[in-house]
């Protein structure tokens, strides 16, 4: 029915209002504001026009309105992320959630069932982003039934979406907006607007819990203040270190692990944690903060002319000596679009404004995959700006998480990497990997390195030590099987292991050969398949060692075996997804849609997981 000023007691301007309004809002959203306006009339509560509206006896109240609703008090918080990091703050805000009496049930996307959407009024989603824009692998099945027709009208949904990602690859934060968007789509309401974090998400993620407690809450006033006072998100209640707070580890050990004329160096580093407090399981990630190669930072200074003694501001508090701070804090060999669009904006540069362009997106991805901080510098004449109006568009030097290489049963109070360094030659200069050439050229034994625990729950070995695990590692990709052998070895676990593991040459990268085979000869590894791709004229990559193997594997596969795969995710998951698929079609006599559903079940029951990258 259509508002008029004959039938109801509101002005004409009014009235064009709530026409305008009404029709706009869902069943829910009506019933809410019903109530909303009775409750504040029962309160007697100041109207924004300035008007106090009499508290109304509820028995003189005619005509009968609906009692008002209490605020939503029960939400599903749902979390999808392959590195840990969105369950760590799923359950966070989780218990944020309850002390505002919030009832909330937190669960991974991939134990979800989608039919109970339509049961639940509120939903708050916290994913981040994979590879080229696509879910991690607890959100694959949830994404894919929003997106199909199975997906029912979503009218009495409210949700809100929390979006991870890294704003060097281009499509950030991609499955978040994803969500966001098909859940308004499907008719659904949003609570709070979506928010889209960085590599460094701590403030972005706290604003964001904090407008979605306070839409929840009965009392957003005191949630507001709840979430102001609130402990660090990066805080970690088993130790004073965190990723925001990290420990400085001694190097006990830094050793290259790849045999003379190897076209490859992987250093094997040993760190301490004593004293740390910090605790890991089998299959959990150490971030390092690493620093920038000091020639890079004395050629940026050069090139601007710069007094590498001036102070400068890090974040909001801080400050450092300008040298200092590009060499620890800032960010200075990964360009982003964002930080991209800040200088167009610093130089007034129509070029650099153009680059950044929707047009210009294949020629931004190929400027952004191999050019860095100097060659901007050099490219659009960043030239005469000063150090603290271009310090202030970097980005903050991120973490680098590396899978860990030890069991802490049988290394107590010392975690172990596997990294592999990375140098290559790109217009003209020498261009190295952050961290692993730092590792390489500048740690020695005593020197410190400041690190956390990344704990990821979608990498764990089985409950059961005795269900047979197999390892799918090529490269340093086997850094976290070590991690699982050794744990294996230490707790006395007799469940059978099978690894395949794959580099170019036998002789000279056999990744810690002498562990696998004194492994084999006591048991703890059952079988290892090896794929050295440039000891033959064909190369050999592990897929087709498991292909070679398929009717054994499949039975281990359909004896309950729980798979795992880490190392590279652009070509080796994807090849190593369709060699099972071909294994698990051949072994169960399936089609390839009925294999391809049969390890989705697989990754739901956590019989497979990867750690890939
Ligand atoms: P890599 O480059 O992955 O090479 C290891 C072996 O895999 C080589 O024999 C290589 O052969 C082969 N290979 C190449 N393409 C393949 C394919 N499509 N399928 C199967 N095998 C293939 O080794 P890496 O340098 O150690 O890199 C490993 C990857 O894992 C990196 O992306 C890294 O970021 C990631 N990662 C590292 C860690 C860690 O550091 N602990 C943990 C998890 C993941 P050719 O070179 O002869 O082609």
């Amino acid at each position: 029915m259509v508002l008029n000023v004959t039938n109801s007691p509101f002005n004409e301007q009014q009235t064009e209002l709530l026409n305008r309004l009404l029709p706009t809002l869902n069943g829910h959203q009506q019933i809410w504001l019903t109530g909303y306006l009775s409750a504040q009339a029962a309160a007697g509560v100041q109207t924004p026009g300035g008007t106090v509206v009499p508290a109304v006896p509820q028995a003189e109240s005619a005509p009968q309105t609906p009692e008002a609703p209490a605020a939503p008090r029960e939400v599903t918080l749902l979390y999808g992320s392959q590195t840990g990091n969105g369950s760590g703050l799923a359950k966070k805000l989780a218990k944020r959630l309850e002390e505002q009496q919030v009832k909330t049930e937190v669960l991974s996307m991939a134990d979800f069932k989608p039919n109970n959407l339509k049961k639940i009024a509120n939903l708050l989603i916290i994913v981040s982003t994979h590879g080229e824009g696509e879910p991690p692998d607890n959100a694959i099945s949830f994404h894919e039934f929003l997106y199909s027709k199975r997906a029912p009208k979503l009218d009495s949904l409210n949700y809100s979406v929390l979006a991870l990602g890294d704003t060097s690859y281009e499509f950030f934060c991609q499955t978040g907006k994803d969500f966001d968007t098909r859940l308004a789509e499907l008719g659904a309401s949003r609570l709070a607007e979506r928010a889209d974090c960085d590599v460094d998400f701590d403030e972005t993620a706290g604003e964001w819990m904090k407008a979605v407690t306070e839409a929840l809450s009965a009392t957003p006033a005191a949630a507001a203040s709840a979430a102001d006072s609130a402990a660090p998100l990066s805080s970690d209640s088993e130790s004073e270190y965190s990723r925001s707070h990290p420990f400085q580890a001694e190097v006990l050990e830094n050793l290259n692990l790849n045999g003379r004329g190897s076209a490859r160096e992987t250093r094997h580093l040993e760190l301490s944690l004593e004293g740390s407090g910090l605790t890991y399981e089998p299959g959990d990630s150490l971030g390092v903060y690493p620093e920038n190669h000091p020639r890079l930072v004395d050629e940026i200074i050069a090139e601007m002319g710069w007094d590498p003694q001036e102070n400068v501001a890090i974040g909001k508090n801080g400050a450092a000596a300008l040298r200092e701070a590009l060499h620890r804090h800032y960010e200075i060999t990964v360009l982003t679009k964002p930080l991209l669009e800040q200088a167009a904006k610093l130089t007034g540069s129509d070029t650099l404004a153009r680059l950044t362009s929707p047009e210009a997106a294949d020629e931004l991805r190929a400027y952004l995959g191999n050019h860095d901080l100097l060659d901007l510098i050099r490219d659009f004449k960043l030239h005469g700006k000063s150090a603290a109006e271009l310090t202030g568009i970097l980005r903050k030097m991120p973490a680098r998480l590396y899978s860990i290489a030890s069991s802490p049963q049988a290394t107590p109070d010392e975690v172990h990497l596997t990294v592999r360094t990375v140098r290559y030659a790109c217009g003209g200069r020498d261009r190295y990997g952050v961290c692993s050439v730092q590792m390489a050229e500048r740690l020695e034994p005593g020197d410190r390195l400041p690190v956390f625990i990344q704990h990821n729950p979608n990498f764990k070995l089985p409950q059961n030590p005795d269900t047979p695990i197999i390892l799918i590692g090529p490269g340093t990709g086997v850094a976290p099987f070590r991690s699982f052998l050794a744990e294996r070895e230490e707790t006395g676990s007799r469940g059978k292991s099978w690894l395949f593991y794959g580099d170019q040459h036998f002789s000279t990268d056999f990744l810690y050969q002498v562990e696998w085979q004194r492994w084999i000869k006591d048991g703890i590894l059952t079988r290892m398949d090896v794929a050295f791709s440039r000891d033959t004229d064909q190369k050999v990559y592990v897929q087709h060692r498991m292909l070679d193997k398929s009717k054994e594997l499949y039975e281990w596969i359909d004896g309950g075996a729980a798979v795992y795969v880490c190392g590279d995710e652009k070509h080796m998951a994807h090849d190593v997804h369709s060699a099972l698929e071909t294994i698990i079609a051949q072994g169960g006599g399936l089609s390839p849609e009925q294999a391809s559903e049969y390890l989705l079940r697989m990754q739901q029951e956590k019989r497979y997981q990867r750690d890939v990258y």
